[in-house]
């Protein structure tokens, strides 16, 4: 049914690394093709061809493959519902295999999945590398990706998907090496999920990068190792910039982070935006309003999702902004005037608003 892959590119971080020019492949949910959505209806099944257990046979095989088509040798761990392969060693497959579990469940629990109920087929994968030539030849040679300028990223080919990372040994200090490498790894991981959420359906850009963000420093604060937790810088560093942006009137508005169709590896206000905006949100209701939203953009119907006019492509907008008004009760713009004088003014408690706290 769905043969496309989305490609997203790990690419904030990178800017946050200040690594050198970094090109930009498919960017979150650009690449999908939509399916017809139902209108109201129930969330959408897997499509599947092959049974479970079937599925979950070509994933334990893949070492097998890779080692004899590409010569590396994968270490493998598997959980609940994740296989992990690689090179990383396996007591960081360990430590990353608690947080993704640990998303895992936090995403079931904010959008309302059955203890049982399966997001996708077989387990997710994770293929995790030592060495960044490894990551590299992998991306080439399993899913014919040129990564050389990609931090790291997910693909999902039917109802399978998987992450590709490496450890990046640019950091001189371990510890925040370290919780760099988990923090992009569950926001692939976040993508990956919400990918698979109801349909296939993309949502906008900002909801993807602002609830990947959200979700990869609430997961490791909540589910890390203590010594990590207080090492995830991307909280302050976006709060910083956003507050700075904003006592200069110089913070985009809400208009057009929600009418970007990308956002560019180095667009940190949009990373930054996305991630406060989706922060505040989800804190309404316990996450019930931004389900709701979540679920509305999933059902966006097919002819305006995917526009191919000037004329759809303004539809497309008005469409999120009823939206967006019907499930959080203000309008993009309401909320905006509300978020601005919330950054100014709450300096020094800035910290207190963020969810989950
Ligand atoms: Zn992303």
């Amino acid at each position: 049914m769905d043969d496309s892959r989305v490609l997203l590119a790990r690419l904030f971080l990178s800017v946050l690394l200040a690594s050198a020019a970094l090109a930009t492949p498919g960017l979150c949910g650009n690449a999908v093709t939509a399916v017809q959505p139902r209108q109201g209806g129930q969330r959408q099944s897997l499509d599947l061809t092959k049974t479970l257990a079937e599925y979950l046979k070509i994933q334990r095989e893949h070492p097998k493959k890779i080692k004899e088509k590409l010569g590396l040798d994968c270490n493998t761990l598997e959980t609940q519902n994740f296989i992990i392969h690689g090179s990383i060693d396996q007591q960081l497959m360990k430590e990353t295999s608690v947080l993704c579990e640990g998303l895992h469940s936090e995403f079931k629990r904010i959008f309302k999945y059955k203890k049982k109920e399966k997001l996708y087929a077989g387990k997710l994968e994770l293929f995790l590398w030592q060495d960044r030539g490894e990551f590299i030849k992998f991306a080439a040679g399993f899913d014919g990706y040129d990564a050389t300028h990609a931090g790291g990223y997910f693909t999902s080919r039917g109802p399978l998907a998987h992450v590709n990372m490496y450890w990046d040994t640019r950091f001189t200090d371990k510890l925040a090496g370290k919780a760099r490498f988990f923090e992009v790894t569950i926001h692939e991981l976040t993508h990956a999920h919400l990918r698979f959420y109801r349909s296939h359906n993309r949502i906008r850009v900002w909801v993807h990068e602002g609830f990947a963000n959200l979700m990869a420093w609430y997961v490791i604060r909540r589910y890390g190792d203590r010594k990590i937790r207080d090492r995830v810088k991307t909280k302050d560093y976006f709060a910083n910039y956003l507050r700075r942006q904003a006592e200069q009137g110089k913070l985009r508005s809400m208009k057009d982070l929600m009418r970007q169709r990308t956002m560019p590896g180095n667009d940190i206000e949009g990373y930054a935006l996305a991630w406060i905006v989706a922060a505040n949100l989800v804190n309404m209701d316990n996450g019930m309003r931004f389900l709701k939203f979540v679920k509305a953009m999933k059902d966006e119907p097919a002819e305006t999702a995917r526009p191919t006019s000037q004329e759809l492509l303004e539809k497309s907008f008005s469409y999120q902004d009823w939206k967006f008004k019907e499930c959080f009760g203000v309008t993009p713009q309401q909320f905006e005037r509300w978020l601005l004088n919330w950054i100014v003014k709450n300096k020094s408690t800035f910290h207190k608003a963020f969810p989950f706290q």
